[in-house]
């Protein structure tokens, strides 16, 4: 989705801004990498129009003394990254020195600015406002992220400036290769393009820097939703991380299946499994590709052993194939891009209702959820949702009775039956 990016100077108010923009939602990826612990992106949506918001300002740290400079960077980043900037002011300090500098930065870029001017909460300081056209931005919102008055005049605005969805969404597999820096995706897709001639045609996403790429390899047709090969523009390195994971945020979520690949010297950790997990959580199939595999001394056990520790890892979602593989020696890409579109095929796999019930009827029959409070629950009839990514409903007359425990046999015993092999599968208790 579009990036909406929140600058300004400490103080002005752009966190409870914030705050309201993304409300009860979940802030989309809580764990991956230290910069988001203090939830500071999320996503929005007005109008049905979804987007994502930064909150640049809570990310420099100690922003209450903040520098200078260190706002001309958390401006420059904003610059470069988002679809649209919110410049949030406070009219209860009036126009500052900071203020104008960051002004003059903005009057050069040619994206959506729109300029807030905050803690408008009576009429004297409507009238206050007004001094703010001398920052030459030109129209600006009045608002109190307090009360939430003006912001939803500005959100009207802001929406109608956001890029539409791209019209091209094609049937083709979208695979995302995501992984930590230095993983070897760069390496992965140059081996896997090789040359300029397997593209087909370059399709621009939702934003500049988020290129959908068809290709045409080894027989099968898909998009590639790279974000490997952007990093290098990116000016400032301190903030790569950051702006990494929102990269890596985003191809995942333009993606149906997540080619996540890890360095096989540095092994699955905490932030690769995080990946994983915000790949599952999208309901992204995932391939698992142990990369470096040339590097690794192999002795009969290291297949087992590396696969051992990840499934451990990846509990209880452990259905996922891992590949080993070598993007330097060119080892198994083939089989990790048949692998992917094997993945792709599960995961938009119908099962007919006729069928779904002749198999899970009679296990349920043989295997009935445990009595709950000294109830008994009675599985009726189950249904495949008609969404994009494998969800069941299973109608029954005490919903709330059926455990965990229960939905994941359930969930495994469909994964014996019908393959949904790196694909997450969703079950849901209705009430018939
Ligand atoms: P990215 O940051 O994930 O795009 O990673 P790169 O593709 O830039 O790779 C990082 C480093 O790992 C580079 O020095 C690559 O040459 C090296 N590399 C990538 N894949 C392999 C591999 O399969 N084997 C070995 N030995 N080195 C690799």
């Amino acid at each position: 989705s579009a990036i909406v990016a929140i600058v300004g100077r400490p103080n002005v108010g752009k966190s409870t801004l914030f705050n309201r923009l993304i409300q009860r939602r979940e802030a989309i990826v809580d764990a991956v990498s230290g910069v988001t612990r203090d939830r500071h992106y999320g996503k929005s949506d007005w109008n049905g129009k979804e987007f994502t918001v930064i909150d640049t300002g809570g990310y420099v740290l100690g922003s209450d003394d903040i520098f200078e400079k260190e706002i001309d960077k958390q401006v420059e980043l904003a610059i470069g990254e988002a679809d649209a900037i919110i410049f949030m002011v406070d009219v209860e300090t009036g126009v500052t020195g900071m203020d104008e500098d960051v002004a003059k930065l903005l009057r050069r870029v040619d994206k959506p600015i729109f300029l807030v001017v905050n803690k408008v909460d009576n009429a004297q300081r409507a009238q206050d406002a007004v001094e703010f056209y001398s920052l030459g931005l030109g129209e600006y919102f009045s608002i109190s992220s307090m009360n939430g008055s003006g912001s939803g005049e500005l959100l009207d605005e802001l929406v109608k400036a956001l890029p539409e969805k791209p019209e091209t969404e094609s049937e083709l597999p979208r695979f995302a290769i995501v992984g930590r820096p230095n993983a070897g995706k760069s390496s992965f897709i140059n081996a896997l393009i090789g040359e300029e001639r397997y593209i087909v045609t370059d399709v621009a996403g939702t934003t500049r820097d988020s290129i959908d790429t068809k290709y045409n390899r080894f027989g099968f047709e898909f998009n590639l939703v790279d974000t490997a090969g952007i990093r290098r523009k990116a000016k400032v390195k301190e903030d790569l991380e950051f702006y990494s994971v929102m990269r890596s945020v985003r191809a995942i979520e333009h993606s149906d299946v997540c080619i996540l690949l890890l360095d096989a010297t540095r092994g699955f950790d905490g932030q690769v499994e995080n990946i994983f997990w915000l790949a599952q959580r999208n309901n992204k199939g995932v391939v698992i590709l142990v990369n470096k595999w040339d590097l690794v001394d192999k002795d009969t056990h290291a297949v087992k052993e590396y696969t051992r520790k990840i499934k451990q890892a990846i509990e209880p979602f452990t259905d996922v194939p891992i590949l080993f593989i070598s993007a330097l020696t060119k080892q198994r890409i083939y089989k990790a891009i048949e692998t992917a579109v094997e993945v792709f095929t599960n995961r938009s796999k119908r099962i007919p209702t006729r069928k779904l019930n002749d198999v899970m009827l009679p296990i349920i029959e043989h295997t009935p959820p445990p009595a709950y409070k000294g109830k008994y629950v009675k599985i009726k009839f189950i249904t495949q949702l008609p969404t994009p990514y494998p969800q069941f409903a299973f109608f029954c007359n005490l919903p709330q009775y059926v455990r965990e425990p229960y939905k994941r046999f359930l969930e495994n015993k469909l994964r014996d039956h019908f393959d949904f092999t790196g694909v997450p599968v969703t079950i849901y208790m209705r009430k018939k």
